[in-house]
């Protein structure tokens, strides 16, 4: 069954240093439970082709259907860890992790325990009191992925949400998620630079051109996941 339907998206951002042809012409579809990497060089619109699926930002032209629904807004499916960390500096770990709950107004008496488990997973038990400005980029980020899966969307947006960690906690970063999705079944797409990351953890791999960013090749991984 298709989950994520993109067709025909094009985005043209106008700034003080002119047009920039973002997104031309982008069409693929994802169906359940599969994962898939978006990769290409820096500026090719993998953040924008993101923040389109996810109803941030709307494209100038094409569709994108989620279940079967156009996307008109902020999609209630999908989890959608930005780049940059978005962290409240006046809250906890573990109350940064609870607003992912309090924005989906998921917030129950099975909360505590929801949360207990995603710092276990992260390796941030021992810091659920601490505060944003007290951590690594790294444990930040695994706060920000922490926060993302916490309301268990069905599709999740991940961009880059590796990049600042050390190779050894990336590669326990990306076991564990491997392990959360195998357990869960969610449909993902992952926005990365690496190559390597992109292949170990998808199914399928979109490849985006320079600019404008256009698929330049599709490509199936062919073999077992997990
Ligand atoms: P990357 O996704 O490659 O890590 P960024 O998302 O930070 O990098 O930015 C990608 C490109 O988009 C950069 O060249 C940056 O200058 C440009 N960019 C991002 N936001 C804006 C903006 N608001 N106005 C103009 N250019 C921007
Ligand atoms: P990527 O994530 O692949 O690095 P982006 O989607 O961030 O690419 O950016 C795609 C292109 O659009 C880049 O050329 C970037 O400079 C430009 N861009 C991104 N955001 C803005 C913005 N808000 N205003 C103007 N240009 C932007």
């Amino acid at each position: 069954k298709e989950k994520v339907i993109v067709k025909g998206v094009e985005k043209k951002y106008i700034s003080k240093k002119g047009e920039t042809q973002a997104l031309k012409d982008i069409n693929f579809s994802i169906f359940e439970n599969e994962f898939i990497s978006i990769v290409g060089p820096s500026g090719c619109g993998k953040t924008t082709l993101l923040s389109i699926i996810s109803g941030l930002i709307p494209p100038d032209k094409g569709e994108v259907y989620i279940n079967g629904k156009k996307v008109k807004g902020i999609c209630p499916h999908i989890g959608y860890m930005l780049q940059e960390d978005y962290l409240l500096q006046w809250r906890t770990v573990y109350d940064n992790i609870k607003l992912g709950l309090e924005i989906k107004g998921r917030v129950n008496k099975k909360t505590e325990e929801r949360i207990n488990k995603l710092l276990a997973i992260s390796g941030l038990t021992d810091f659920k009191d601490f505060y944003p400005k007290e951590l690594s980029g790294g444990m930040r980020q695994r706060v920000a992925l922490a926060r993302t899966l916490a309301p268990d969307p069905d599709i999740l947006l991940l961009d880059e949400p590796f990049s600042s960690l050390d190779y050894q906690t990336k590669l326990m970063m990306e076991e564990e998620l491997a392990d959360i999705l195998n357990k869960d079944q969610k449909t993902v797409i992952l926005v990365t630079h690496d190559i390597a990351e992109a292949i170990s953890l998808s199914n399928r791999v979109i490849i985006l051109s320079k600019r404008p960013g256009k698929i330049k090749k599709i490509v199936d991984i062919e073999f077992e996941k997990g």
